[in-house]
């Protein structure tokens, strides 16, 4: 056995898609080299430590990790779904809406939950409602690999690619309070219902009524749980290396540089980070021009702001749900809502030790310190951030009052640290997510992963590292991962 000479692959980006990707392939017997430029792996869903209290950065909520479905399924694949810990968000109110009226809308989980409970609101929008989520349902179940099935082609789905969320919704709701308390929806890709693809709705509302769950004690653990496997099988993950070069001929890439120099060679190469760092660190053509084009023109408006709030001991209690708090925006496409998740320490956590709010904000609003980097931005910046997060705590304290009087301290993170950790162009939370580009490129062993060649979060990267695995295996994963 260890006479078979392993092929090696060498994956650049360790966030969630490079780790997945990574720890598919060396289950599957590839001896694998996941490169970092960060001192933490993980990417976009890593946590931090304050003392004893952990903040997450991203993925607050997790959409659709449960049994017979592909995020849950890789990680029992992988044989790490017993060492994460999640927190399944309170099913009778998984999203708390607060409208304007000072009411909130508490949303259950479960199709049929979901749709009594709309219905009960707005009993004169009973069709309508049946309708909308029949059609989400449908349409969000002919994303295959999500539910573990065959990739089949759905061509009566294309209209949807082309109808934005908010023609959908109004097609069969009237009632503009509904529409409304719908526009939720759109912070799971950062959108308002106008600027969002009706498909993204149909799939991201359909995962979320599905049901969602949060990490306790910090997301890094599964972070940390696919390294071990890497780890396990004889890879490498190698924090604080950034790849500046990917250098080859003859359609081929023979070795990546990092910014200190050193340099790695091996069979394959996968390019798990954002699609743009690529186009200007390889100076062979990577993709059509078409698809060059369009990475270099998508803007992924949505940015935020990240208020990390440190809170006193049992002055704030727990909320097992995300709670959205109406706050206008200047920026029509951007939600129009802030956002709050108190973080699980435990699995039964009475009170809250911390707190993470989300502020939507377009990348123009940081104009002035665009061309800075951390640690030199100023005064300015720091005052400029504090206004907008105290801005934020003064808005949710007139649904919360005791949120005031709890916080102990704050930190803020802003689309400029986005950018500068992840390499998301923009700072945007979603990176380039949704570009759709092809996991094979023109080089003969390059290929893609990551949120921009299908979707964001959990579910989205599972998927697009189950089929860059399959790919480059060169046979298929998915009826292995379903039986697992
Ligand atoms: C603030 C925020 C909140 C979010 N909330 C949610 C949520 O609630 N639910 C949800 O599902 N999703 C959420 N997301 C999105 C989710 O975090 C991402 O979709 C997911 O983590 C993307 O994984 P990825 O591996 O494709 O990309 P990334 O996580 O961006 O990983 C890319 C990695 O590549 C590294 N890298 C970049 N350039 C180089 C280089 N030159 N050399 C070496 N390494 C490099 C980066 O440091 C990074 O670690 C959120 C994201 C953010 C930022």
């Amino acid at each position: 056995m260890s006479d078979i000479k392993q092929h090696t692959v060498c994956i650049i980006g360790g966030g969630m898609s490079g780790l997945f990707t990574g720890a598919l392939l060396a289950k599957n017997g590839y001896k694998v080299t996941v490169l970092e430029k960060n001192h933490i792996i993980g990417g976009g869903l890593q946590s931090f430590r304050r003392g004893d209290v952990v903040f997450n950065t991203g993925m607050q909520a997790c959409a659709g990790y449960i049994s017979g479905m592909i995020s849950y399924q890789v990680c029992k694949y992988l044989g790490v779904s017993n060492e994460i810990k999640l927190l399944a968000t309170d099913s009778q109110k998984q999203e708390i809406i607060w409208l304007n009226n000072n009411k909130s809308i508490c949303l259950p989980k479960g199709r049929d939950a979901y749709q009594t409970y709309l219905v009960q609101l707005f009993p004169h929008e009973e069709n309508g409602i049946k309708e909308l989520l029949d059609c989400v349902f449908r349409v969000g179940h002919t994303f295959d690999y999500l539910f573990l099935q065959p990739i089949q082609r759905y061509e009566e789905n294309v209209p949807y690619a082309y109808m934005s969320a908010d023609e959908l919704v109004r097609k069969y709701i009237h009632d503009d309070n509904l529409v409304a308390i719908l526009e939720y929806v759109g912070w799971t890709t950062g959108h308002c219902l106008k600027a969002m693809p009706a498909l993204e709705f149909c799939m991201m509302l359909t995962l979320y009524i599905l049901g969602s769950h949060r990490f306790v004690n910090g997301a890094k653990q599964l972070a940390d749980a696919l390294c071990n496997v890497i780890e396990q099988k004889g890879g490498i993950v190698e924090n604080d290396t950034e790849i500046c070069e990917v250098n080859g001929e003859d359609g081929n890439i023979d070795y990546v540089v990092a910014t200190d120099g050193r340099r790695w060679e091996s069979e394959i190469f996968v390019w798990a980070c954002t699609p743009k760092i690529l186009l200007t660190v390889c100076r062979e053509q990577v993709f059509r021009k078409s698809m060059t084009q369009r990475i270099q023109e998508y803007i992924n408006p949505f940015s935020v702001f990240v208020v990390f709030c440190h809170l006193k001991k049992e002055k704030f209690k727990f909320i097992n749900s995300s709670v959205y708090i109406p706050k206008s925006s200047k920026h029509p496409n951007l939600p129009q809502s802030i956002v709050f998740v108190t973080t699980p320490r435990s699995e039964s956590d009475q009170w809250a030790e911390s707190m993470e709010i989300y502020i939507p904000a377009n990348y123009e609003d940081l104009a002035p310190w665009i061309a800075t980097h951390v640690g030199e931005r100023g005064d300015e910046y720091e005052i400029f951030k504090e206004r907008i997060a105290l801005e934020a705590i003064n808005t949710i304290s007139v649904y919360y009052p005791e949120l005031s009087d709890a916080i102990l301290n704050i930190n803020v993170a802003s689309g400029l640290t986005i950018r500068d950790y992840y390499g998301n162009p923009n700072g945007s939370c979603y990176g380039q997510q949704g570009l759709y580009i092809p996991i094979k490129t023109k080089l003969k062993n390059l290929y893609m992963t990551g949120q921009a060649v299908q979707s964001q979060g959990l579910a989205g990267i599972a998927t697009t590292s189950v089929l860059t695995s399959e790919i480059i295996l060169g046979r298929t994963l998915i009826e292995e991962i379903a039986q697992a």
